[in-house]
């Protein structure tokens, strides 16, 4: 059988509980260590403010890999990254060790009760936008990034 093709993926990854720089740090390893997958780049880490929720501050990055699996078998691993980073679901929005978000799966448009792609909210969030069009700037226009400014969403120079 032919090699599935690489699809290029865009991942929002965000964390507000415990080290939420270093559960970051380790998601991108975990990301880049899954099988048929390969890491492209991860943008700037950026710090936002809750959004829709009370909480810490949220540590926000986006990471492209390109990966042979499934849309659905990455939202699993995802998941599963998730849970090893002691991620618990008492509520919605509630604060969180590690979300991960598939963000784009190539141009697929993909609509199930497991998983939505495009990520439906992504447009109408600075910490997605900003960190994404860091990576692919021709994925986000000026005015949605206009839309979202009053979003409090700052980079972190160094990481
Ligand atoms: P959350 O609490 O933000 O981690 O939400 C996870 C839930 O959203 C799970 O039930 C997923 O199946 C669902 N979901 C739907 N679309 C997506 C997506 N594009 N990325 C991540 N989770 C998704």
């Amino acid at each position: 059988m032919p090699e599935r093709e690489m699809v290029s993926v865009f991942l929002g990854l965000g964390a507000n509980l415990g080290d939420a720089r270093k559960a970051l740090e380790d998601a991108v390893t975990s990301l880049g260590s899954l099988p048929q997958t390969q890491l492209d780049a991860c943008s700037s880490f950026y710090r936002s403010e809750p959004l829709d929720a009370k909480g810490p501050d949220f540590i926000n990055a986006v990471l492209h890999v390109k990966t042979r699996l499934n849309a659905f078998d990455l939202l699993i691993a995802c998941q599963a990254i998730e849970n090893l980073a002691g991620r618990v679901r008492p509520y919605q929005n509630a604060p969180r060790t590690l979300d991960i978000d598939v963000l784009l799966y190539g141009d697929a448009q993909i609509d199930s009760n497991f998983l939505t792609v495009p990520h439906p909210r992504m447009r109408e969030r600075a910490f997605v936008l900003m960190p994404l069009s860091e990576l692919a700037p021709h994925l986000v226009s000026p005015s949605e990034l206009i839309h979202v400014r009053s979003q409090t969403v700052q980079k972190i120079p160094y990481r």
